[in-house]
């Protein structure tokens, strides 16, 4: 099980309609936190809803898959009425599937995007899908987040290495 991501990118909408579709995916996996709009953000910005919409235009469908509370992701979710699961126990597979339900889509045309390499990269791996890994958007500088980075730099050197060969 591999914790090197597919692809890495800067910001969420460098993975644009025509990528997704490039690689033949129906149906992309969101994380929220971090991934779209950092934790203070309680809505999705205009970015975020004009993205969503151009993939829904591609006939890209997405969902979200947070670890964070109920709360957090209903009110994030409530204009866009968007496959949801809270407290979603990623890396563990199950709501993963259960998106992938919602989406009617598999695990060979569904991709994940998150920006941790512990519970979204390995997620997606562990349920059988391809990743995108971003920097987090505003990163927390508290000692666990410190920690998990430190242990995320050999991952991000691996994917380094095997992209610029
Ligand atoms: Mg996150």
């Amino acid at each position: 099980m591999t914790l090197v991501p597919e692809y890495y990118f800067k910001t969420f909408d460098e993975a644009t309609a025509d990528f997704l579709s490039s690689l033949g995916v129906k149906g992309i996996i969101l994380d929220i936190d971090n991934t779209l709009e950092p934790y203070e953000h309680p809505v999705p910005g205009e970015h975020v809803v004009a993205w969503l919409r151009s993939l829904k235009e591609a006939g890209i469908s997405a969902a979200f898959v947070s670890n964070n509370n109920r709360e957090r992701v209903e009110l994030f979710n409530k204009d866009l009425r968007l496959p949801a699961y809270f407290k979603a126990g990623k890396p563990f597979s199950k709501n993963i599937k259960r998106a992938m339900a919602d989406m009617g889509t598999t695990k060979e045309n569904t991709i994940l995007m998150g920006d941790q390499v512990f519970t979204d990269v390995l997620a997606a791996h562990m349920a059988g899908l391809r990743a995108i890994l971003l920097p987090p958007i505003n990163d927390k500088r508290d000692v666990i987040t410190k920690v998990k980075r430190y242990f995320e730099r050999p991952v991000l050197r691996k994917y380094e290495r095997r992209n610029n060969k």
